[in-house]
């Protein structure tokens, strides 16, 4: 089977090398000149950790990590747990993004992935589907998968008015650092006033990440320094926080990412008989879950589970669609109760509830 997969993030990555331990025959196309060489650190769930055991990485991905014991405090610095849970629950893996993509690209094979090839659509027919790309000559293959992100043009050849949208006013400010002398178990998440959250944690030996967010974060104005310190302000009450305040001062201003928070609208339809969206081309959402990434390698596992069963490409995709989109069904209503808990130990509770609906219901693959 030969397999065109577009994009060569975190999730179309993990799918070449799930796909390719089946027999694909794989080429990812990248439109960057490089496999993402920038980026903060990412939290990784087991359910994650499961697909990557699968490719033979998991041990090298924890190795490459930090795991963080998740707290949630206010404004104030009062720290709260859901209580009840199991405690792997409140345990998450972060790593360096550009470290796991590198890794992930040595895994699947440099040699098989295209740089500088930009996508804009395709045409399916019944016995093959024709890549098209902004230079060249179409590539003819028998699957194409769309692990493009959330502004895919796989997606825009699929269900043409599915752009995706804003969510209001939602911003993303990061960094990672040295470590310096802030406490070293980190401060996971503070929820603060005004729907601001923030906090700093290891993501590997050596390195901190800060980040801050706010829903409804209002006008931008100034350097994104100046934006990132507005909002951590909320979350720095009675000198808790200072140190966070002196990390995003000292932060180069080359060195923060800022993100507008977007949406994929929920699709009609995720798939065709030979082609298939995947990761955030399917269903991006707001980060404040801390669970895109994971998702969409769970995605992997699964498309990788029904592609191996034996049955017709288009029946298989039919599968891979119908199990994801009852599970995505769920997760946006998760997301939607943290995005509106209402203080830190609402909070945590929701989050709780989320992360251990998540864990104990990974699909079978
Ligand atoms: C601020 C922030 C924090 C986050 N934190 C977390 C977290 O802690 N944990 C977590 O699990 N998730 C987190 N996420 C979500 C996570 O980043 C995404 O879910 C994940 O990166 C999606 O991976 P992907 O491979 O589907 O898409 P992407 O990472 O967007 O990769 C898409 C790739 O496709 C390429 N591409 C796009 N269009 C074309 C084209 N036409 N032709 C060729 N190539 C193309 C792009 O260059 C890119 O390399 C966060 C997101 C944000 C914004």
């Amino acid at each position: 089977m030969r397999t065109v997969i577009v994009g060569a993030g975190l999730v179309g990555l993990t799918t070449a090398a799930s796909l390719r331990l089946i027999g694909h025959e794989v080429i990812v196309l990248e439109h960057a000149p490089q496999v993402r060489a920038a980026g903060a650190g990412i939290a990784l769930w087991p359910n994650a950790l499961r697909e990557l055991d699968t490719l033979g990485v998991g041990d090298d991905v924890r190795r490459m990590g930090k795991t963080v014991d998740a707290w949630f405090f206010d404004a104030a610095g009062h720290p709260m747990r859901a209580a009840g849970y199991d405690p792997a629950v409140h345990q998450l893996l972060m790593v360096p993004r550009p470290d796991l993509n590198n890794l992930l690209a040595d895994t699947f094979g440099r040699d098989r992935i295209r740089l500088g090839t930009h996508v804009t659509g395709f045409t399916e027919y019944d016995t093959h589907v024709e890549v098209h790309l902004a230079d060249g000559a179409p590539l003819r293959a028998d699957l194409l998968i769309g692990a493009d992100g959330v502004y895919s043009d796989v997606r825009a050849a699929l269900e043409p008015g599915s752009t995706a949208v804003k969510h209001a006013g939602n911003y993303a400010w990061r960094a990672v650092l040295p470590s310096g002398d802030e406490r070293p178990e980190g401060t996971f998440v503070t929820i603060g006033p005004a729907r601001t959250r923030g906090g700093y944690t290891r993501v590997t030996q050596g390195r901190t990440m800060w980040w801050v967010a706010q829903f409804d974060a209002g006008e931008l104005v100034g350097s994104k320094r100046d934006r990132a310190l507005r909002r951590a302000r909320n979350v720095a009450e009675s000198g808790w926080h200072d140190e966070l305040l002196e990390m995003i001062a000292a932060t180069p201003e080359e060195s923060i990412l800022e993100n507008q928070i977007m949406l994929v609208p929920e699709l009609r339809r995720w798939t065709t008989d030979r082609v298939a969206l995947i990761g955030d081309a399917a269903h991006g959402l707001s980060p404040h879950i801390a669970a895109g990434g994971t998702l969409g390698i769970e995605d992997a596992g699964v498309l990788r589970a029904e592609l191996a069963s034996g049955s017709a490409t288009a029946a298989s995709l039919a599968r891979y669609e119908s199990a994801r989109r009852v599970r995505f069904e769920q997760v946006r209503e998760h997301s939607a109760a943290v995005e509106h808990a209402n203080g830190a130990a609402e909070s945590a509770e929701r989050y709780a509830a989320f992360t251990h609906w998540m864990i104990t219901t990974t699909p079978t693959t």
